[in-house]
């Protein structure tokens, strides 16, 4: 590989600040239209609007049925073997409900305080359309792209992303591609922007353990029919012990311990531990209490019980011995467990402590991590310098799951997360919002990305 150039970007910097203007009007326009996954609203006309969008700039653009809402997928190749960046979006948004909490209207976009507020500004239409404002600028700027690029816009991430494993495993060949960059979710809490590496992956687990057929009088049957709120109590128990670790069998052979590289990136995270005590009242973290903060989020799984549930609690009391116990779990996983193996042996568990436990899971999401020494790490944090005057910050692993998995391995490819959304972006909620700087920084870095990953090659 010849040493890298250091591209000149002030002409695409210039275009951006010249046509901020244009590029916020378009953006507002997108924002107007609904496109709620949930109830599917809005989602064929979305589809073919931003479809529409990416055609005017020149791109090849396919809308690929699913058996669920459709994909977008548009690509522009500038020459065989040069370096093929895969931009990844969703161009459906959350429910807006409720309502009534909104300033203003969720499908009409309003500016407050340098803040654009509308439901899907920051999840995910403004991220993803600064990705296509950037094509769209080198392409006026150079009249071609600095490499090859696929832009591909889910229509059901905010539903769980039910259709992107089959897809992309039946898609494999016309998705192929160097790197993947996604930019979705906010940037770090203090503002700094990050690229992120990882996520966990996570498994839903119910556990349920039935007594008699029916709720008995505790004292004619006590000590007489067995209790499943006491059988979830200790099954539970066996599977994790009061210092933290987890005591299922076998849960920990597949974890791959942090690099020495990710531990020094993590050390870096900014972090005021006393803080988010005081922010959520609480005395301690959580056991192993000695554990670094982002080192819990980046290297470790968990178990969660989210609920149990069974028996009476309301007002006053009620001598029940209840029929049913139900607890609901999540297991959070770290590279390199996969949710089939975990939730095996979760199983084997069970079968071996309470076998007349019924174990039930809804579905998991592998984690994703691409190693810190990637060869695109560098050029994708020396183009965020360039477009935002500051490197970002280094984040290994995030604690919440995306399915970057399918990216990493199932198409077998690093996988990029650069997010452009400020940390109150209020994704999910009422009021969700992106700083419209930000949405401008979007377009630039986007440009820069594409820029320094192109001289690379
Ligand atoms: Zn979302």
């Amino acid at each position: 590989m010849d040493t890298p150039q250091i591209p000149n970007l002030n002409d695409i910097f210039a275009y951006v600040d010249e046509h901020a203007q244009t590029f916020l009007a378009r953006l507002i326009d997108y924002l107007r239209r609904p496109s709620i996954s949930a109830y599917g609203e809005g989602i064929g006309e979305v589809a073919e609007y931003i479809a529409g969008v990416m055609r005017q700039m020149g791109l090849t653009v396919r809308i690929i049925p699913t058996s669920g809402w459709p994909m977008v997928f548009g690509e522009y190749n500038v020459q065989p073997g040069a370096t093929t960046v895969l931009l990844y979006g969703h161009y459906d948004v959350q429910p807006p409900d409720p309502l009534e909490a909104w300033t203003s209207p969720p499908f009409e976009p309003t500016i407050r305080d340098g803040r654009l507020y509308a439901r899907g500004v920051g999840d995910n239409k403004g991220q993803h359309f600064a990705q296509l404002m950037a094509l769209e600028t080198l392409l006026a700027c150079r009249g071609t792209l600095p490499c090859n690029v696929k832009v591909l816009l889910e229509g059901e991430e905010e539903v769980g992303s039910p259709h992107m494993p089959e897809f992309i495993s039946a898609h494999r060949d016309e998705l192929q591609a160097d790197l993947v960059i996604v930019s979705d979710g906010p940037v770090h809490e203090n503002g700094q922007s990050t690229i992120s590496l990882g996520v966990r992956g996570v498994l839903d687990v119910e556990l349920r353990a039935r007594g008699a057929k029916r709720d008995l009088h505790s004292g004619h049957w006590g000590g007489i029919v067995p209790n499943p709120l006491w059988t979830l109590v200790h099954l539970l128990a066996s599977m994790k012990n009061e210092r933290g670790d987890i005591t299922i069998d076998g849960f920990y052979d597949n974890v791959q311990p942090l690099t020495e590289l990710e531990r020094q990136a993590l050390a870096k995270l900014p972090i005021d531990v006393d803080e988010v005590k005081r922010t959520l009242d609480l005395q301690h973290l959580d056991e192993p209490q000695e554990r670094d903060y982002f080192e819990r989020l980046a290297g470790w799984p968990t178990l969660t019980i989210n609920g149990i549930h069974g028996g009476y609690g309301g007002p006053g009391s009620k001598t029940v011995l209840p029929h049913e116990a139900v607890a609901k779990c999540d297991i959070r996983l770290v590279e390199a467990q996969t949710s089939e193996e975990i939730l095996a042996k979760v199983k084997a568990h069970v079968q071996s402590h309470a076998p007349e436990v019924s174990v039930t899971s809804y579905g998991g999401m592998d984690p994703s991590k691409t190693p810190l020494d990637s060869p695109y790490t560098e050029p994708l944090r020396q183009a965020i310098n360039a477009a935002q005057g500051t490197a970002p910050l280094l984040v290994p692993a995030k604690g919440a799951s995306l399915p970057n998995y399918v990216f990493t391995k199932t198409l077998g490819i690093p996988a990029f997360g650069v997010p452009y959304a400020n940390p109150d972006e209020a994704n999910h909620a009422p009021n969700e919002n992106m700083e419209v700087a930000r949405f401008f920084i979007g377009i630039k870095t986007g440009a820069a990305m594409l820029s320094y990953l192109g001289a690379r090659s």
